[in-house]
Parts: structure tokens; sequence; C-alpha cells
């Protein structure tokens, strides 16, 4: 199957500029500004539904969350809650699962939201309050019981949600790679590779190139997700690694060309580069990439 698609997803849901005291929020408006002129298929997702939600959610956590109230559990997000931040998380979930069902159809496609890799499921954490990533897993499961899925985790921070709620799924297989002083305290996933502070592109692409030969000897998965944080960028708030725009390129050439056969969804993660327009740029960059239309 060819990387060829033009499938994006997007629903005004996910534009949260009106949230200043929010790191970011309104990336994923300004990143569907950058790329609404250029000729991408749009598809918008609906709201995920409740019993969705819980096939990795427990009863608890969710009357908490879906009444948007302040416990330990959803507080753990560091973003405060409220109903407009619960619908968000909910059509991001939905777009998630529907960004997979069209990479199984065509090869490709990104959602511009998701990646929420630090949502347990039990209590949200670091600005995650939905795992949309093990939700698209289990939600396709459904129809397909043996599906075989590969997450590839190249955010700055680890994955550590998603390792915790896969970790005993034998048809799963969680990569992350990512900076090794920093946020959150890890869980282990079936492939960790830790990196040091300060590493520049060079260093981080050789050990990419090495650690991606590792997933291919261990797992050959049916469908990838990435989770393309571009918080590994060297003036990033939240990272401390020390890539540059054409090293992150290099990465997304690199996970590309990473298993070509096999289908992809793309999630953007975290990205908090001092500069916003420097985030919207590298996650641009990686859709451009990752659908053959920046090579
Ligand atoms: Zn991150």
């Amino acid at each position: 199957m060819k990387r060829e698609s033009r499938e994006l997803v997007y629903s005004t849901e996910y534009d949260l500029s009106e949230y200043k005291h929010v790191l970011t929020a309104n990336k994923y408006r300004q990143l569907y500004d950058t790329l609404k002129f250029e000729k991408w298929h749009w598809n918008e997702p609906s709201s995920a539904s409740r019993e969705t939600l819980s096939l990795v959610h427990t009863e608890e956590y969710l009357n908490d969350f879906l009444n948007a109230k302040v416990t330990d559990q959803t507080q753990r997000a560091e973003v405060p809650i409220d109903n407009r931040i619960v619908q968000a998380a909910m059509t991001a979930t939905q777009g998630t699962i529907l960004a997979a069902e069209l990479a199984l159809k065509h090869g490709v496609a990104s959602n511009l939201s998701g990646g929420f890799h630090h949502a347990f499921a039990d209590h949200a954490e670091g600005f995650c309050f939905l795992n949309d990533t093990a939700i698209a897993i289990r939600y396709l499961r459904k129809k397909a019981p043996n599906l075989k899925v590969l997450v590839v985790d190249l955010d700055v921070h680890q994955g550590n949600g998603t390792a915790y709620i896969l970790r005993s799924d034998k048809k799963s297989f969680t990569f992350s790679m990512h900076e090794k002083d920093n946020y959150p305290k890890k869980e282990k996933g079936s492939f960790d590779v830790e990196l040091a502070s300060h590493l520049g592109d060079t260093e981080y692409l050789k050990i990419l190139d090495k650690s991606l030969e590792t997933v291919k000897k261990k797992f050959l998965p049916e469908l990838i997700f990435f989770i393309a944080g571009v918080d590994v960028y060297k003036d990033d708030a939240l990272g401390g690694l020390g890539l540059t725009f054409d090293g992150i390129a290099e990465r997304d050439r690199r996970v590309r060309a990473f298993l070509p056969d096999v289908p992809i969804a793309v999630l953007p993660a975290g990205g908090y580069a001092r500069k916003i327009q420097d985030t919207v740029a590298l996650h641009a960059q990686t859709i451009r990439i990752l659908h053959g239309s920046l090579r």
C-alpha cells in the first residue's frame, strides 16, 4: 500500500485559541490555517461516545472527566478542565480513530490533534485526558480482533500512559525514544530508548536508525501510530534535546521510509517551541513529509 493519501482529520472543536492559559492550545487551529490552502482532503470527526472511551478508561474516571469535575484524577492533566476541554478531547479521540481507519484504507492519514500519550486508564496526566491511541487500537480490534499495532513514539517525553495501558497486549508493540532526564516517571514499554539531554541531529538520527532496525526484528505490524511530537526541537520550552528543523525533517523521512507498506496514522502530540509559529511549521512539515507531498 502506497503512502500517498491526502486524508487529514480536523474539527473546529480542536480550536482552543480562547484558552490563553493553556500552553500552545491554539496550535491546532494554526496548523489547520497553515494547511487549509493546500490540496488536502478534509475529514471531520464526530465526538467519541462514552462507550468508546470505556474501551480503555475506567467508569470512575469517566464519571469525573465527562462531568468536567475537578478531582485528583482529572487535575493531574495540569490544565484546567471544563466542558469545552472535555468536548475537544472527545472529538480529538474520534479523530484519531478516523485517522486510523483512513490510514488502513489509503496508506496514510493524519489527525491534526491527538497523541495524548500520558493519559492513563484511571487518571489524566501531562495535558492528556484521554489516551486516544489506546482507545483507537481497542476500537479497531472490535472489527479486526488480531490487528497487530505498532506505536512509534518520538515525542521528547516517554509515552508512559500508552506503555502502561498496552503492556499486557501481545498484539501491540510500543516503541518510545525520549529524553532520559525529563518528565514523566517512565513506565516500561515494549522497547524504550533513552536519550541524553542536548543530543543533536547527527547522533539522534544514528540512534533512531539503529532503533528502527531493532523494532523491525522484534515486531511486524499491520498498522503504525506515529506519535510525532516536535518537542525534540532545540528551542522547545519543555524539551531538552537539540534537534533542528532539518533534523526533525530527517526523523520524519526515516519514519516514512520505515516499513513503507504498512499503513500509518500520524498524530501531532507535543510541541511547545518558544515561538508558536515554529511548533506549527514543524507539525505541518511532519504531515507533508509523511504524506509524501514534501520529499
Ligand atoms: Zn511531549
